[in-house]
């Protein structure tokens, strides 16, 4: 017997017959920290795209498992708004960008996730990147780079913060 449990509703079982590949993995892009997840990848996959990048960066069919917490956090490090749409992104935006997901989750993983409501370690301890968050959660609070006051929106239905003085259009 299986028993799954998925509070937030963001998992999937999918029956795969042997050979072939499932439509929804075969439209899957990179993950995260493999080789296949650069600048340039992200770079020429925005091309044309009007979508705000940080609904892209969360859209498996450009790169899998950026949640909405790293998104947030990226693109404040990068200096990057949130609403920009995703074909303004120049190479170097996007160089940055990557290497910036690629540093925030490898911290995350390493010090045990992020601690939501019901997602705990394990051994049931909290996670510990959560302290170390910059923006994430923290609207209405001064930006830890400049002191303004961080504001939040909807983006694609997720919360979303950003500093309105450090992260431009
Ligand atoms: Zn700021």
């Amino acid at each position: 017997m299986i028993r799954y449990n998925d509070p937030r509703r963001f998992g999937a079982w999918l029956w795969q017959p042997k050979g072939g590949e499932h439509a929804v993995l075969g439209k899957l892009g990179p993950e995260p920290l493999t080789d296949d997840f650069t600048g340039e990848y992200l770079f020429d996959k925005s091309r044309g795209k009007r979508t705000a990048i940080k609904q892209f960066i969360m859209d498996n069919a450009v790169v899998v498992g950026v949640g909405n917490i790293y998104a947030n956090e990226s693109l404040f490090i990068c200096n990057i708004h949130p609403k920009r749409p995703a074909g303004q992104l120049t190479l170097n935006d996007a160089n940055l960008l990557v290497d910036e997901i690629k540093q925030v989750l490898a911290t995350a993983i390493k010090q045990g996730g992020t601690t939501l409501k019901d997602f705990t370690q394990t051994d049931g301890k909290p996670g510990y990147f959560a302290q170390e968050l910059l923006v994430y959660g923290k609207q209405g609070k001064p930006c830890p780079e400049c002191g303004e006051i961080l504001q939040s929106v909807k983006i694609g239905q997720r919360n979303t913060v950003f500093c309105p003085e450090c992260q431009k259009d």
